[in-house]
Protein backbone atom coordinates (compact mmCIF):
# COMPACT_ATOMS: atom_id res chain seq x y z
CA UNK A 1 0.00 0.00 0.00
CA UNK A 2 1.26 3.74 -0.78
CA UNK A 3 0.26 6.74 1.24
CA UNK A 4 0.54 10.26 0.29
CA UNK A 5 0.77 11.17 4.02
CA UNK A 6 1.56 9.91 7.40
CA UNK A 7 -0.23 11.56 10.30
CA UNK A 8 1.73 11.19 13.77
CA UNK A 9 -0.48 11.88 16.40
CA UNK A 10 -4.58 10.66 16.38
CA UNK A 11 -5.34 13.68 18.42
CA UNK A 12 -7.91 16.30 17.02
CA UNK A 13 -5.23 17.94 14.96
CA UNK A 14 -3.97 14.88 13.30
CA UNK A 15 -7.73 13.70 12.76
CA UNK A 16 -8.50 16.58 10.99
CA UNK A 17 -5.97 16.70 9.11
CA UNK A 18 -6.54 13.18 7.73
CA UNK A 19 -10.17 13.43 7.67
CA UNK A 20 -9.54 16.73 5.52
CA UNK A 21 -6.74 14.76 3.17
CA UNK A 22 -9.26 12.02 2.73
CA UNK A 23 -11.92 13.77 1.52
CA UNK A 24 -9.36 15.24 -1.34
CA UNK A 25 -8.69 11.43 -2.34
CA UNK A 26 -5.75 11.10 -0.50
CA UNK A 27 -4.38 7.98 1.10
CA UNK A 28 -3.83 8.41 4.81
CA UNK A 29 -1.62 6.17 7.45
CA UNK A 30 -2.24 7.59 11.25
CA UNK A 31 -0.21 6.10 14.06
CA UNK A 32 -0.87 7.12 17.55
CA UNK A 33 1.53 5.66 20.55
CA UNK A 34 -1.36 5.40 22.65
CA UNK A 35 -4.05 1.91 22.67
CA UNK A 36 -6.89 4.39 21.38
CA UNK A 37 -8.12 7.08 19.33
CA UNK A 38 -8.55 11.08 20.23
CA UNK A 39 -5.71 12.30 22.18
CA UNK A 40 -6.45 14.19 24.91
CA UNK A 41 -9.89 14.27 24.20
CA UNK A 42 -10.25 10.80 24.47
CA UNK A 43 -13.99 10.09 26.31
CA UNK A 44 -14.79 6.75 27.57
CA UNK A 45 -18.18 5.50 28.86
CA UNK A 46 -17.72 3.91 32.52
CA UNK A 47 -21.40 3.13 34.25
CA UNK A 48 -23.14 4.46 31.44
CA UNK A 49 -21.15 8.00 31.98
CA UNK A 50 -18.68 9.05 29.08
CA UNK A 51 -15.65 9.85 31.40
CA UNK A 52 -13.50 12.51 30.11
CA UNK A 53 -9.67 10.67 30.39
CA UNK A 54 -7.55 13.42 30.48
CA UNK A 55 -9.55 16.10 32.36
CA UNK A 56 -12.70 18.21 31.36
CA UNK A 57 -13.41 19.06 27.78
CA UNK A 58 -16.07 21.88 27.33
CA UNK A 59 -16.22 22.83 23.36
CA UNK A 60 -16.12 26.68 22.67
CA UNK A 61 -15.67 28.69 20.06
CA UNK A 62 -16.83 32.38 19.04
CA UNK A 63 -15.89 31.23 15.38
CA UNK A 64 -19.31 29.84 13.43
CA UNK A 65 -17.24 27.98 10.61
CA UNK A 66 -15.39 25.81 13.90
CA UNK A 67 -19.04 25.19 15.50
CA UNK A 68 -20.50 24.30 12.43
CA UNK A 69 -17.79 21.91 11.56
CA UNK A 70 -17.31 20.36 14.29
CA UNK A 71 -21.28 19.57 15.00
CA UNK A 72 -20.83 17.55 11.50
CA UNK A 73 -19.51 15.08 13.61
CA UNK A 74 -21.43 14.81 17.14
CA UNK A 75 -24.81 16.75 18.65
CA UNK A 76 -23.73 19.36 21.20
CA UNK A 77 -25.63 19.72 24.11
CA UNK A 78 -26.46 23.05 25.93
CA UNK A 79 -23.69 22.41 29.02
CA UNK A 80 -22.37 25.75 29.93
CA UNK A 81 -19.24 25.49 32.13
CA UNK A 82 -19.48 27.05 35.43
CA UNK A 83 -17.35 25.75 37.47
CA UNK A 84 -17.36 26.51 41.27
CA UNK A 85 -14.25 27.12 43.53
CA UNK A 86 -13.82 25.36 46.82
CA UNK A 87 -11.04 27.78 48.80
CA UNK A 88 -11.07 25.64 52.54
CA UNK A 89 -14.25 24.69 52.34
CA UNK A 90 -15.72 28.31 51.36
CA UNK A 91 -17.80 28.28 48.14
CA UNK A 92 -17.24 31.14 45.51
CA UNK A 93 -18.70 30.77 41.84
CA UNK A 94 -16.22 31.03 39.07
CA UNK A 95 -15.08 33.13 36.57
CA UNK A 96 -14.89 36.15 38.35
CA UNK A 97 -18.07 38.01 38.95
CA UNK A 98 -21.01 39.86 40.68
CA UNK A 99 -21.84 36.26 42.27
CA UNK A 100 -18.11 35.76 43.52
CA UNK A 101 -17.98 39.90 44.70
CA UNK A 102 -20.54 39.54 46.49
CA UNK A 103 -19.98 36.79 48.32
CA UNK A 104 -16.35 37.53 49.48
CA UNK A 105 -16.95 41.44 50.08
CA UNK A 106 -20.79 41.68 50.76
CA UNK A 107 -21.00 44.62 47.26
CA UNK A 108 -24.63 44.55 45.54
CA UNK A 109 -23.74 46.89 42.32
CA UNK A 110 -20.91 46.84 39.62
CA UNK A 111 -19.63 50.23 40.54
CA UNK A 112 -18.95 48.51 44.48
CA UNK A 113 -17.09 45.73 43.16
CA UNK A 114 -15.27 48.55 40.78
CA UNK A 115 -14.52 50.24 43.54
CA UNK A 116 -13.08 47.73 46.06
CA UNK A 117 -11.10 46.18 43.26
CA UNK A 118 -9.27 49.67 42.36
CA UNK A 119 -9.14 50.30 46.03
CA UNK A 120 -7.28 46.69 46.30
CA UNK A 121 -4.98 47.03 43.00
CA UNK A 122 -3.89 51.01 44.52
CA UNK A 123 -2.70 49.63 47.62
CA UNK A 124 -0.50 46.84 45.87
CA UNK A 125 1.02 49.55 43.78
CA UNK A 126 0.89 48.42 40.27
CA UNK A 127 1.61 50.44 37.75
CA UNK A 128 1.81 47.62 34.71
CA UNK A 129 1.92 43.94 35.61
CA UNK A 130 4.66 42.16 35.08
CA UNK A 131 3.61 38.63 35.72
CA UNK A 132 0.79 36.49 36.71
CA UNK A 133 0.51 37.57 40.29
CA UNK A 134 0.97 41.25 39.48
CA UNK A 135 -2.05 40.34 36.29
CA UNK A 136 -4.17 38.83 38.72
CA UNK A 137 -4.36 41.89 41.69
CA UNK A 138 -4.59 44.30 38.76
CA UNK A 139 -8.14 43.24 37.33
CA UNK A 140 -9.69 41.39 40.28
CA UNK A 141 -7.48 42.39 43.48
CA UNK A 142 -5.60 41.05 46.52
CA UNK A 143 -8.59 39.41 48.43
CA UNK A 144 -9.45 37.12 45.23
CA UNK A 145 -5.65 36.73 44.10
CA UNK A 146 -4.69 35.16 47.42
CA UNK A 147 -7.82 32.88 48.15
CA UNK A 148 -8.85 32.13 44.54
CA UNK A 149 -5.66 32.24 42.30
CA UNK A 150 -2.54 32.03 43.76
CA UNK A 151 -2.85 28.56 45.67
CA UNK A 152 -4.82 26.65 41.98
CA UNK A 153 -2.13 28.61 39.51
CA UNK A 154 1.17 27.35 42.08
CA UNK A 155 -0.08 24.01 42.21
CA UNK A 156 -0.58 23.93 38.14
CA UNK A 157 2.22 25.11 37.06
CA UNK A 158 4.74 24.34 40.11
CA UNK A 159 6.33 28.20 40.11
CA UNK A 160 5.46 30.76 42.29
CA UNK A 161 3.00 33.47 40.45
CA UNK A 162 5.41 36.25 40.12
CA UNK A 163 7.52 33.68 37.76
CA UNK A 164 4.54 33.07 35.84
CA UNK A 165 3.50 34.78 32.25
CA UNK A 166 0.45 37.25 33.14
CA UNK A 167 -1.20 35.73 30.08
CA UNK A 168 -2.57 32.73 31.76
CA UNK A 169 -4.82 34.48 33.87
CA UNK A 170 -6.10 36.52 31.03
CA UNK A 171 -7.63 33.03 29.95
CA UNK A 172 -10.12 33.87 32.44
CA UNK A 173 -12.73 36.10 31.89
CA UNK A 174 -13.55 38.83 34.71
CA UNK A 175 -17.39 40.20 34.70
CA UNK A 176 -19.18 42.60 36.70
CA UNK A 177 -22.90 40.97 35.48
CA UNK A 178 -24.09 38.43 37.60
CA UNK A 179 -23.25 35.43 34.94
CA UNK A 180 -20.91 32.17 36.02
CA UNK A 181 -20.39 31.02 32.30
CA UNK A 182 -16.80 30.47 32.14
CA UNK A 183 -16.34 31.60 28.33
CA UNK A 184 -17.55 34.85 26.71
CA UNK A 185 -17.67 32.56 23.58
CA UNK A 186 -21.25 32.01 21.43
CA UNK A 187 -21.01 29.13 20.96
CA UNK A 188 -20.77 25.98 24.10
CA UNK A 189 -21.31 22.51 24.15
CA UNK A 190 -20.48 19.29 24.99
CA UNK A 191 -21.08 16.23 22.32
CA UNK A 192 -24.02 14.23 23.59
CA UNK A 193 -22.42 10.33 23.52
CA UNK A 194 -18.39 12.27 24.41
CA UNK A 195 -15.45 13.83 21.99
CA UNK A 196 -14.53 9.81 20.90
CA UNK A 197 -17.10 9.63 17.73
CA UNK A 198 -15.94 12.42 16.53
CA UNK A 199 -12.81 11.58 15.83
CA UNK A 200 -13.84 8.15 14.68
CA UNK A 201 -15.91 9.83 12.32
CA UNK A 202 -12.93 11.67 11.06
CA UNK A 203 -11.26 8.71 10.83
CA UNK A 204 -13.84 6.33 9.34
CA UNK A 205 -12.45 6.80 5.56
CA UNK A 206 -11.63 3.39 3.87
CA UNK A 207 -8.54 6.31 2.46
CA UNK A 208 -7.48 6.25 6.11
CA UNK A 209 -5.79 3.14 8.18
CA UNK A 210 -5.16 3.80 12.03
CA UNK A 211 -2.28 1.84 13.74
CA UNK A 212 -2.59 2.04 17.34
CA UNK A 213 0.35 1.46 19.99
CA UNK A 214 3.10 2.75 17.21
CA UNK A 215 5.66 5.07 18.21
CA UNK A 216 6.87 7.33 15.62
CA UNK A 217 10.49 6.67 17.48
CA UNK A 218 11.22 3.42 17.11
CA UNK A 219 11.65 3.78 13.44
CA UNK A 220 11.67 7.68 12.27
CA UNK A 221 14.46 7.20 9.72
CA UNK A 222 11.67 4.38 7.89
CA UNK A 223 9.16 6.36 8.53
CA UNK A 224 10.40 9.85 6.98
CA UNK A 225 11.68 7.90 3.89
CA UNK A 226 8.77 6.03 3.47
CA UNK A 227 6.04 8.42 3.30
CA UNK A 228 6.22 11.54 1.07
CA UNK A 229 4.75 13.91 3.35
CA UNK A 230 4.26 13.55 7.16
CA UNK A 231 2.18 15.44 9.33
CA UNK A 232 3.66 15.21 13.28
CA UNK A 233 1.73 16.21 16.13
CA UNK A 234 4.14 15.03 18.62
CA UNK A 235 6.61 17.10 20.50
CA UNK A 236 8.65 19.26 18.22
CA UNK A 237 11.86 19.18 20.21
CA UNK A 238 11.91 15.16 20.83
CA UNK A 239 11.48 15.18 16.70
CA UNK A 240 14.89 16.72 16.75
CA UNK A 241 16.16 14.76 19.50
CA UNK A 242 16.43 17.57 22.17
CA UNK A 243 19.37 19.25 20.29
CA UNK A 244 18.80 22.51 21.91
CA UNK A 245 17.86 21.26 24.98
CA UNK A 246 14.11 20.45 26.46
CA UNK A 247 10.84 22.55 26.51
CA UNK A 248 9.40 22.57 29.71
CA UNK A 249 5.88 21.04 29.92
CA UNK A 250 3.75 20.64 32.71
CA UNK A 251 2.19 16.99 33.21
CA UNK A 252 -0.94 15.86 35.75
CA UNK A 253 -2.09 12.16 37.15
CA UNK A 254 -5.89 11.98 36.80
CA UNK A 255 -7.40 9.65 40.05
CA UNK A 256 -10.53 8.16 38.79
CA UNK A 257 -13.02 6.11 41.29
CA UNK A 258 -16.56 5.20 40.43
CA UNK A 259 -18.87 5.87 43.70
CA UNK A 260 -21.78 3.94 44.40
CA UNK A 261 -23.71 7.63 44.92
CA UNK A 262 -25.78 9.56 42.43
CA UNK A 263 -24.19 12.43 43.09
CA UNK A 264 -21.27 13.71 44.60
CA UNK A 265 -19.84 17.63 44.07
CA UNK A 266 -23.65 18.61 42.25
CA UNK A 267 -21.41 20.26 39.40
CA UNK A 268 -19.32 19.14 36.81
CA UNK A 269 -15.83 20.82 38.05
CA UNK A 270 -14.83 22.08 41.35
CA UNK A 271 -11.71 23.94 41.87
CA UNK A 272 -9.55 23.39 45.08
CA UNK A 273 -7.52 26.76 44.94
CA UNK A 274 -5.68 26.74 48.18
CA UNK A 275 -2.22 25.46 48.52
CA UNK A 276 -2.77 22.57 51.07
CA UNK A 277 -5.32 20.21 48.62
CA UNK A 278 -2.82 18.34 46.36
CA UNK A 279 -4.99 17.91 43.56
CA UNK A 280 -6.76 21.26 41.53
CA UNK A 281 -9.69 19.82 40.93
CA UNK A 282 -12.15 17.40 40.68
CA UNK A 283 -14.37 16.84 37.55
CA UNK A 284 -17.80 14.60 38.46
CA UNK A 285 -18.69 13.73 34.67
CA UNK A 286 -22.17 12.75 34.27
CA UNK A 287 -22.75 16.68 35.34
CA UNK A 288 -21.50 17.42 31.57
CA UNK A 289 -24.81 15.62 30.02
CA UNK A 290 -26.91 16.38 32.92
CA UNK A 291 -26.69 12.29 33.47
CA UNK A 292 -29.20 11.00 36.33
CA UNK A 293 -26.97 7.91 36.43
CA UNK A 294 -27.30 5.78 39.84
CA UNK A 295 -24.08 5.54 40.16
CA UNK A 296 -20.79 8.78 39.63
CA UNK A 297 -17.82 8.70 38.45
CA UNK A 298 -15.25 11.42 39.81
CA UNK A 299 -11.49 12.12 39.03
CA UNK A 300 -8.82 14.31 40.77
CA UNK A 301 -6.16 15.96 38.82
CA UNK A 302 -2.99 16.12 40.44
CA UNK A 303 -0.40 18.53 38.67
CA UNK A 304 3.14 17.37 38.27
CA UNK A 305 6.33 18.36 37.33
CA UNK A 306 6.76 16.69 33.41
CA UNK A 307 9.49 14.42 33.36
CA UNK A 308 10.90 12.42 29.87
CA UNK A 309 7.82 9.96 29.89
CA UNK A 310 4.98 11.48 31.31
CA UNK A 311 2.23 13.05 28.83
CA UNK A 312 3.15 16.41 27.77
CA UNK A 313 -0.35 18.17 28.53
CA UNK A 314 0.68 21.88 28.96
CA UNK A 315 3.51 23.61 27.04
CA UNK A 316 5.32 25.76 29.67
CA UNK A 317 4.69 29.51 27.19
CA UNK A 318 7.78 31.59 29.25
CA UNK A 319 9.81 33.61 27.33
CA UNK A 320 12.57 31.02 28.07
CA UNK A 321 11.00 28.42 26.37
CA UNK A 322 9.42 30.28 23.78
CA UNK A 323 12.56 31.10 22.47
CA UNK A 324 14.13 27.49 22.54
CA UNK A 325 10.83 26.78 20.59
CA UNK A 326 11.43 29.49 17.95
CA UNK A 327 15.18 27.62 17.69
CA UNK A 328 13.20 23.96 17.01
CA UNK A 329 10.58 26.08 14.82
CA UNK A 330 13.57 27.10 12.63
CA UNK A 331 14.21 23.31 11.75
CA UNK A 332 11.37 22.45 11.41
CA UNK A 333 10.88 25.18 8.50
CA UNK A 334 13.86 23.39 6.59
CA UNK A 335 12.21 20.16 6.29
CA UNK A 336 9.90 20.69 3.35
CA UNK A 337 8.26 17.31 4.07
CA UNK A 338 7.49 17.37 7.55
CA UNK A 339 4.45 19.55 9.07
CA UNK A 340 4.38 20.27 12.54
CA UNK A 341 1.30 20.82 14.26
CA UNK A 342 -1.18 20.62 17.53
CA UNK A 343 -0.24 21.29 20.66
CA UNK A 344 2.60 19.92 21.02
CA UNK A 345 4.09 19.83 17.41
CA UNK A 346 3.82 24.02 17.75
CA UNK A 347 3.75 24.23 21.47
CA UNK A 348 1.25 26.48 21.93
CA UNK A 349 -1.82 26.07 24.92
CA UNK A 350 -4.41 25.62 22.34
CA UNK A 351 -7.88 24.84 23.23
CA UNK A 352 -9.97 22.31 20.50
CA UNK A 353 -11.18 25.10 18.82
CA UNK A 354 -7.87 26.59 17.76
CA UNK A 355 -6.72 23.47 17.03
CA UNK A 356 -9.53 23.07 14.81
CA UNK A 357 -8.68 26.15 13.16
CA UNK A 358 -5.11 25.77 12.62
CA UNK A 359 -5.55 21.89 11.37
CA UNK A 360 -7.68 23.81 8.79
CA UNK A 361 -5.66 26.73 8.08
CA UNK A 362 -2.52 23.49 7.41
CA UNK A 363 -5.47 22.28 5.58
CA UNK A 364 -5.82 25.40 3.11
CA UNK A 365 -2.42 25.91 2.57
CA UNK A 366 -1.58 21.97 1.39
CA UNK A 367 -4.04 21.88 -0.84
CA UNK A 368 -5.02 25.11 -1.77
CA UNK A 369 -1.79 26.06 -3.45
P1 LIG B 1 -3.16 15.70 21.42
O1 LIG B 1 -4.55 15.48 21.79
O2 LIG B 1 -2.11 15.72 22.50
O3 LIG B 1 -2.77 14.58 20.33
C1 LIG B 1 -1.45 14.25 20.01
C2 LIG B 1 -1.40 12.76 19.80
O4 LIG B 1 -0.10 12.43 19.30
C3 LIG B 1 -1.57 11.97 21.09
O5 LIG B 1 -2.61 11.03 20.95
C4 LIG B 1 -0.22 11.29 21.31
O6 LIG B 1 -0.33 10.01 21.87
C5 LIG B 1 0.31 11.22 19.88
N1 LIG B 1 1.76 11.16 19.82
C6 LIG B 1 2.64 12.01 20.40
N2 LIG B 1 3.90 11.61 20.13
C7 LIG B 1 3.81 10.49 19.36
C8 LIG B 1 4.76 9.60 18.81
N3 LIG B 1 6.07 9.80 18.99
N4 LIG B 1 4.34 8.55 18.08
C9 LIG B 1 2.99 8.32 17.92
N5 LIG B 1 2.05 9.13 18.43
C10 LIG B 1 2.45 10.20 19.15
N6 LIG B 1 -9.56 22.50 25.16
C11 LIG B 1 -10.79 23.06 25.08
O7 LIG B 1 -11.16 23.57 24.03
N7 LIG B 1 -11.64 23.05 26.16
C12 LIG B 1 -11.31 22.48 27.34
O8 LIG B 1 -12.11 22.48 28.28
C13 LIG B 1 -10.02 21.87 27.45
N8 LIG B 1 -9.63 21.30 28.61
C14 LIG B 1 -8.41 20.69 28.69
C15 LIG B 1 -8.06 20.10 29.89
C16 LIG B 1 -6.83 19.46 30.01
C17 LIG B 1 -6.46 18.79 31.30
C18 LIG B 1 -5.93 19.46 28.90
C19 LIG B 1 -4.58 18.79 29.01
C20 LIG B 1 -6.27 20.07 27.71
C21 LIG B 1 -7.51 20.71 27.59
N9 LIG B 1 -7.91 21.31 26.40
C22 LIG B 1 -9.16 21.90 26.32
C23 LIG B 1 -7.03 21.34 25.21
C24 LIG B 1 -7.25 20.17 24.24
O9 LIG B 1 -7.00 18.95 24.91
C25 LIG B 1 -6.29 20.33 23.07
O10 LIG B 1 -6.50 21.56 22.42
C26 LIG B 1 -6.38 19.23 22.00
O11 LIG B 1 -6.65 17.97 22.53
C27 LIG B 1 -5.06 19.19 21.27
O12 LIG B 1 -5.12 18.29 20.19
P2 LIG B 1 -3.75 17.85 19.51
O13 LIG B 1 -4.11 16.95 18.37
O14 LIG B 1 -2.92 19.03 19.22
O15 LIG B 1 -2.93 17.07 20.63
N1 LIG C 1 -6.97 29.81 37.62
C1 LIG C 1 -6.98 30.14 38.97
N2 LIG C 1 -8.00 29.69 39.75
C2 LIG C 1 -9.00 28.95 39.27
C3 LIG C 1 -9.01 28.62 37.91
C4 LIG C 1 -7.97 29.07 37.10
O1 LIG C 1 -6.07 30.80 39.43
O2 LIG C 1 -9.89 28.56 40.05
C5 LIG C 1 -5.84 30.29 36.79
C6 LIG C 1 -4.69 29.26 36.76
O3 LIG C 1 -3.48 29.97 36.70
C7 LIG C 1 -4.95 28.55 35.46
C8 LIG C 1 -5.44 29.69 34.57
O4 LIG C 1 -6.24 30.49 35.45
O5 LIG C 1 -3.78 27.93 34.96
C9 LIG C 1 -6.24 29.27 33.36
O6 LIG C 1 -7.36 28.52 33.78
P1 LIG C 1 -8.10 27.52 32.83
O7 LIG C 1 -9.32 27.04 33.52
O8 LIG C 1 -8.23 28.14 31.51
O9 LIG C 1 -7.05 26.33 32.80
P2 LIG C 1 -7.04 24.96 31.95
O10 LIG C 1 -8.47 24.58 31.71
O11 LIG C 1 -6.29 25.29 30.70
O12 LIG C 1 -6.32 24.03 32.83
Amino acid sequence: MTYDYLVVGAGLFGSVFAYEAAKRGKRVKVIDKRNHIAGNIYTKEIEGIQVHKYGAHIFHTNNKKIWDYVNQFAEFNRFTNSPIANYKGEIYNLPFNMNTFNKLWGVVTPQEAKDKIEEQRKAAHIEKPANLEEQAISLVGTDIYEKLIKGYTEKQWGRKATELPAFIIKRLPVRFTYDNNYFNDKYQGIPVGGYTQIVEKMLSSELIDVELKANFFSKKDEYLEQFPRVVYTGMIDQFFDYQFGTLEYRSLKFETSVLDRENYQGNAVVNYTDAETPYTRIIEHKHFEFGMQPKTVITKEYPKTWEKGDEPYYPMNDEKNNALFKQYRDLADKLPNVIFGGRLGMYKYYDMHQVIGAALATVNKEFEN
